[in-house]
């Protein structure tokens, strides 16, 4: 049975039950690669929501923010109001569970990063010098990495000293089996590459395989909660548009 593997989530449980529903019956396994509140309206839900599939979950520097281990001055002004925000608003006990997640993880044959293996919190692996640079600080054949929510591939052919970057669509498989990769599944909660729709993947461990996946969710559903509790403006136009 495939790994679901999450990234991103950021307190939208609209997108996360697309999500689940999508993706219903095809895993055994959940793989969470952080950032699980911030941006959104729905912290404490999700928080629980993800929490009751048992998975195997790292933390992301919005998380982090939340729990004041990273200064929220590193924030644009509008993402810092929602991680104050969210302070006030998280339970003890969902704080508690976010504490306890780390940003990095080895579960061989796959390194898991919220942001990449050198900088588990905070940099964006987005351009090919910063790919390669990255494929010296972790020794499995593969690293998963969330943070950009942008769905993506890195493949270094190490015989012939390549690296490539592939942007991938919804219903793409990659074989993880031939060259060291770094992948991206996209974000549930936040897309950014110009599609809307929620983001993921699954992950065959034993064929080692990886397909892509999108799913339309209710965006004016977590737009509506998010007026509700006046959020900054520009958090909710964007999800319309998935930038
Ligand atoms: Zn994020």
């Amino acid at each position: 049975m495939p790994t679901l593997l999450l990234s991103d989530i950021h307190a939208n449980l609209v997108a996360l039950e697309a999500v689940l529903a999508d993706a219903d019956g095809q895993y055994d396994r959940v793989w969470f690669l952080g950032d699980l509140v911030g941006y959104g309206p729905q912290p404490n839900e999700c928080v629980e929501r993800l929490r009751a599939l048992e998975p195997l979950a790292l933390s992301g520097n919005h998380d982090w923010a939340v729990l004041d281990k990273l200064d929220a001055f590193d924030f644009n002004a509008e993402a810092r109001m929602v991680v104050h925000w969210t302070q006030r608003t998280l339970t003890a006990d969902n704080r508690a569970y976010l504490n306890d997640l780390p940003p990095l993880r080895a579960e061989p044959p796959f390194t898991l990063a919220h942001a990449s293996p050198r900088h588990p919190v905070w940099e964006y692996i987005l351009d090919l010098p910063t790919a390669m640079e990255n494929f010296a600080h972790f020794d499995t054949p593969c690293c998963l990495v969330g943070h950009t929510h942008v769905p993506a591939v890195f493949v270094l052919d190490e015989a012939a000293g390549e690296l490539s970057f592939t942007l991938v669509e919804h219903g793409d498989v990659i074989d993880l089996s031939r060259h060291r990769l770094i992948v991206n599944p996209g974000g549930v909660g936040q897309p950014r590459d110009g599609d809307p729709r929620a983001a993921y993947a699954l992950l065959d461990a034993e064929a080692m395989t990886l397909e892509f996946r999108r799913v339309a969710y209710d965006v004016a559903a977590t737009q509506e909660l998010m007026r509700e509790l006046n959020m900054p403006r520009r958090l909710i136009k964007r999800l319309a548009q998935g930038l």
